[in-house]
Formats: C-alpha cells, structure tokens, sequence
C-alpha cells in the first residue's frame, strides 16, 4: 500500500486533523507538535488524541509524524537554548506517547559558528538526554539542505551524531530523508538515485531509513537553498520524483508531502502520486 500523506495543521485538534487528512486521501499525517516558531502551547486534550487513535485504527493510518518547532536549535551556542530545546523536546516526547506508532522528526541544528565538530557533539548530548527518557516514539534526524551553518547537511554528519549518541538501535533514531534537502545539498537523487542510497546504505544503513519528505525543489542541485516546490514543477521534477516513490528501497516508507500548498492542492498532488503508482 503506497502511504502518502502531507503536512497538516494541528490547530482545531488531533481528530480534526485526520479527519481532513482523510478526506484529501492521505493516508498518514505529519504536524507541528506546536507554533513551528517555539513557544507555549496547551497540553492536548486526552479526548481529543483518543479519537484520533480511534479513527487512525479503523482506517488503516499513519504514521503520525510530529515535527519538531524549527526555529529551536539543539546545537545553538548559549545554554539556555539549548536547555529550552531539549525541555521542548521532551514535552513533546512525552505527548506523542499517547499516538502508538508515531515518529518524531527534528531539524539537528545550526552550529552558528561554533564550527560543525562542536555542532555535531552538542546535538549527540541532547539526543542522548532525549533517549534517555524512555519514550517509545522513534525519534527521527532530518537530513538538511547545508544551508548556512546547518548540521545534518550530509549523511556522514548524520552517522557521527548517531555514533556520538551512544549508536542507538534503529528501533529507536532513525532518519527522515527530504527529497529538497538531499538534492540542495548535492545528493543527485535526480540523475543516480540509486547512487544515492548505496551511500545512504554504507554510511548510515538503509535500515535507518523511516520516512521521505516528499517535495521539490525551487533551485537547483548543490544550491543549498531549501524552497521547497509543487511536486513536478521544480529542478527535480516529475521523473525523479516517480522513481523516488517507487524504489524498491523506499516505496514501503511511509511519504510526506511539504510542498507549497493549501489542502485542497495537497489533495491534488496525492491523487496525481496515487494515480502515478497505481496502488
Ligand atoms: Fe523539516
Ligand atoms: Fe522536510
Ligand atoms: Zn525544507
């Protein structure tokens, strides 16, 4: 079964949110735990997440994945930040607990700086607390466009991270690859896609692998950029695209959808990639 889905608002509720997710055709669903920009946000109702699991159960959905507030920095150079990223990160954790089979998804940070040796230690020694406390959400590390000073731009980064954090089982930290990402940080998924995820293999292993960001990409290969584009319509294009989606390597992972769009253009591209893949 193909699992596509898209990125939608947690605003009006978790049941809300997957009964829209539903009537686009989604079949899984990523959000924002909170206001992407950080800050407070109400605990969610217990109700509310119960009817979710419920209506996520009698249609076959998911994997809900939560995606962290961008703008924290694990790796950010002043304490406190750090300190605020982590106890975000934690509280999150501990309400995504309540959606068995969730995935947690976190941007590794920006080094600002302090140099990527620095970067990649402080974002192991968070992951680290993060493991720690014993959630069973599988916690993913995004791969990153390199834009500025962001960590996380290459899989070697992402493997050093992974190994400073003590090599935590697949199980429990893997990757979500984002298809803008990858290509804006110089990974040809376009012309050798099969290149591509050999490296994936030997440096991280494919089984690391739990989850694709399905998007294109305004600029082109190596621009380190990240805009993402309508699916078809940026440097990537239709192409790559289909055969991203049907690799034997990545078409039973679930995909999600981050392209500029409303929900009814959401609605669109997930009919056009059903109809593309044909199951
Ligand atoms: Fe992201
Ligand atoms: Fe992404
Ligand atoms: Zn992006």
């Amino acid at each position: 079964m193909f699992r596509i889905g898209c990125h939608l608002s947690i605003s009006g509720g978790y049941a809300a949110m997957i009964r829209e997710a539903l009537s686009i055709g989604a079949s899984n669903v990523q959000f924002f735990t909170r206001n992407p920009r950080g800050g407070r946000s109400r605990p969610p109702d217990p109700e509310d997440m119960a009817e979710y699991n419920r209506i996520a159960a009698e249609n076959s959905f998911g994997p809900a994945l939560a995606h962290a507030p961008y703008t924290m920095n694990p790796a950010a150079a002043r304490p406190e930040l750090r300190q605020y990223a982590l106890e975000t990160m934690l509280d999150d954790l501990s309400r995504l607990s309540a959606i068995p089979g969730s995935m947690y998804n976190f941007h590794p940070g920006c080094h600002v700086s302090q140099g990527t040796d620095t970067g990649i230690a402080l974002i192991a020694s968070l992951l680290r607390e993060l493991l720690q406390s014993g959630s069973p959400t599988v916690i993913l590390l995004e791969t990153m466009a390199g834009k500025g000073s962001e960590v996380g731009g290459t899989f070697e980064e992402l493997a050093r991270i992974l190994e400073q954090a003590g090599s935590p089982g697949a199980d429990r930290v893997g990757v979500c690859l984002d298809t803008c990402h990858v290509y804006d940080a110089g990974y040809d998924i376009a012309g050798d896609l099969d290149g591509v995820l050999g490296e994936f293999d030997r440096i991280l292993g494919l089984e690391r692998l739990k989850a694709v960001h399905l998007n294109d990409s305004k600029f082109g290969f190596q621009s380190h950029k990240d805009r993402h584009e309508l699916i078809g319509q940026g440097a990537l294009g239709m192409d790559a695209v289909l055969r991203v989606i049907t690799h034997p390597s990545l078409r039973d992972l679930p995909f999600y959808l981050e392209t500029p769009n409303d929900v009814p253009g959401y609605g669109r591209e997930i009919a056009m990639l059903r109809e593309l893949r044909g199951d």
